[in-house]
């Protein structure tokens, strides 16, 4: 008799969503996240990117365009590259970091580095989704403060106006701010993200979660910290679904 042929995508998925609750602290599959959220495999698709991603690509390239060789701040003297953003400009949800780390400066790319790999894992392994296909990923500021530090209020401030027209080009459903610069800028007040992570706000009209930056969860790899960034992107998930 032939023998079946052995489907390993579905298991190898399986086996990592396992994993990744594991590191969450999960000593069980918790029920929402496999019946009724959509986390992990096996869940049914979500109606993402139902946007025109044409259209929105347009709105993104014009904003890029008016960007340019940017040196609206000092952060242009030190910088490699400008770090405009990447995923699906049609995306109903996009993440919004802080700004360029090295790897970021040097690949011109958004999160590319360990924290950028943790939050691809948040994304994928964590939410079920595709990090190119079904979100887009920005900075509050587009070039590497040196040394990594925190980007300062006048460097935020000559930024903040290509954020907001980068979030009103591609006008998503919901917005994660990671961090608290992040979470700060986007709601123009001081954000304590340890009281206020996980409580929904509003920017300009669209839900936003702020929850912990990937580098806070790997500098403090608790199970409380990673159990409630999953949660927060349980919420988000939700939301999203309805
Ligand atoms: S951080 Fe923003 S405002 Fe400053 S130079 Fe870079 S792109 Fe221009």
């Amino acid at each position: 008799m032939a023998t079946p042929p052995v489907t390993r995508e579905p298991l190898r998925e399986l086996k990592d969503y396992l994993k990744f609750l594991k590191d969450c602290g999960y000593t069980e599959i918790p029920v929402q996240a496999t019946l009724s959220g959509h986390s992990g495999p096996g869940a049914p698709p979500m109606p993402m990117a139902r946007k025109s991603k044409t259209a929105a690509s347009q709105r993104l390239e014009e904003v890029r365009k008016e960007l340019g060789d940017c040196t609206r701040c000092k952060l242009s003297a030190t910088r490699k590259s400008i770090v405009f953003g990447s995923g699906n400009p049609g995306a109903d949800l996009v993440f919004v970091g802080e700004g360029p780390g090295a790897d970021e400066d040097e690949q011109g790319l958004p999160f590319v580095g360990r924290a950028g790999k943790k939050l691809t894992e948040i994304i994928e392994k964590g939410m079920g989704l595709d990090r190119e296909k079904d979100t887009y990923i920005c900075n509050i500021v587009k070039c590497r403060p040196p040394g990594n530090r925190d980007p300062e209020p006048d460097e935020i401030a000559a930024c903040q106006p290509f954020l907001v027209k980068q979030l009103l080009a591609i006008r998503p459903r919901v917005i994660v701010a990671l961090g608290k610069p992040a979470a700060s800028t986007l709601l123009g007040r001081a954000v304590a993200i340890t009281k206020e992570r996980g409580a929904w706000q509003e920017y300009n009209g669209i839900p936003l979660m702020p929850t912990f930056h990937p580098a806070y969860l790997l500098r403090f790899y608790t199970v409380e910290n990673r159990r409630a960034v999953h949660d927060d992107m349980k919420k988000v998930l939700n939301l999203l679904k309805k």
